[in-house]
């Protein structure tokens, strides 16, 4: 009997990174030796206080629900950890924690988006962003960033792509995949431009601890008091402390969105794994200087990345200013090998090379592939001699 599915999955796709991941499981199964760039995750170990954390946590049997806008001490920590870098006031009660930086956007989405509202969303974007508006009723309407300009997120971009229907903006700096960043000299324009048009101005920050150059380092959280409530900061303990399977991000806006977000986060996860919260704590108050030891270490594997793919006859490759990919330009490399698209040449370099990559479709710009640096320089140096070979360079 065919079976019948609510009419919304028809708007949205499956994770196409999440299909690369599979499929890399699926040759490792086999027997084949995979050099997998498609993580989008740390390759570092969670930092130890955190772990500890977590097992005396079970130990202390603090192992059942908690309040749902997450544990006191954690919101409290991280409204002082944050109110201190942008010196903005920040109350526990304007932070929510939730089960991942995702959900807690998705939360964002239902709290704020009606049947027929635009959401403009920087292209080429994090694969969730379109999804979870559309999931929401309303229409992503894109705004791009381009190669030639280093994927720079300019506010003009944004503007060309408001129209009366628009009632939020979301950027992502530093960007997954493109590595662009919005500079502090747009960020004027852009907490300008939502102002004067009362949009919301979501700003995710996930990869926020990873910013290569310390000029290009700005949150939108500084101009949260010239955004008048509009703005929404979201986070996670997820790529800064290497904590992805813990669950843990955060969101901190004005009371009254963190309110209407928590009735929607309290009708699904609840909240994040009570023993997680606890870990993230540590994370927070004992491994301060992970993320920027971790920094070093992704800086050292980007350049190693960059210049190898550079030399790669047919890709072209701007250097990342943050985040932990690359994402370059393979259309000539394509045409060279007969393959019509970026994601015929990725699936070419899984199926021939064992190379898992992910193609720039998934993120709205064809012509490109991401590829993961958050991995050995040794799985590095493997990968782009064979990615070399298959271009017969
Ligand atoms: N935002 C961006 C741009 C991401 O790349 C990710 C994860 O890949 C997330 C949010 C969500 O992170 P998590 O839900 O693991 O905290």
């Amino acid at each position: 009997m065919a079976r019948r599915f609510a009419s919304r999955l028809s708007l949205v796709g499956a994770s196409q990174t999440m299909a690369v991941k599979a499929e890399a499981d699926r040759l490792r199964r086999a027997g084949r030796e995979v050099i997998d760039f498609g993580p989008g995750e740390p390759d570092q170990p969670t930092p130890e206080p955190a772990k500890a954390a977590a097992v005396r946590a079970i130990g202390a049997d603090f192992t059942h629900y908690t309040s749902a806008a997450g544990i006191h001490d954690l919101r409290e920590a991280l409204a002082r950890h944050y109110a201190e870098r942008s010196s903005q006031s920040i109350g526990a009660d304007e932070v929510l924690v939730g089960a991942g930086g995702k959900s807690l956007l998705f939360a964002a989405m239902l709290a704020l988006v009606n049947a027929g509202d635009e959401v403009v969303v920087v292209a080429p974007y994090w694969v969730s962003f379109p999804e979870q508006v559309r999931l929401a009723g309303g229409t992503p309407v894109f705004a791009r960033t381009r190669a030639e300009d280093g994927f720079t997120i300019r506010a003009e971009a944004i503007e060309a792509a408001l129209t009366p229907a628009s009632v939020a903006v979301i950027v992502n700096s530093p960007s997954n995949p493109s590595g662009g960043i919005l500079p502090p000299e747009e960020i004027a324009r852009l907490v300008e431009l939502c102002r004067d048009r009362d949009l919301w101005l979501i700003s995710d920050e996930t990869y926020e601890a990873l910013v290569y150059d310390p000029a290009d380092r700005a949150s939108l959280l500084e101009f949260r008091d010239r955004l008048g409530g509009r703005l929404l900061f979201v986070s996670a303990f997820s790529k800064s402390w290497a904590m992805t399977g813990w669950r843990v991000g955060y969101a901190i806006g004005d009371r009254e969105l963190i309110r209407a977000m928590l009735t929607v986060q309290s009708h699904d996860a609840t909240h994040a794994a009570s023993i997680s919260q606890s870990a993230a704590l540590a994370a927070l108050e004992r491994a301060a200087d992970a993320p920027r030891q971790m920094l070093e270490i992704y800086r050292c594997r980007r350049d190693r990345m960059v210049e190898g793919l550079n030399r790669i006859a047919g890709i072209r490759c701007p250097v990342p200013r943050g985040a932990f990919y690359a994402f370059p330009d393979v259309r000539e490399l394509a045409a060279r090998t007969g393959l019509d698209s970026s994601r015929a040449l990725s699936e070419a370099l899984v199926r021939e090379c064992a190379v898992a990559t992910v193609p720039g479709e998934a993120f709205g710009m064809p012509g490109h592939l991401r590829l993961s640096y958050a991995t050995s320089e040794a799985l590095i140096d493997e990968g782009l001699a064979r990615i070399a070979r298959f271009a017969g360079a």
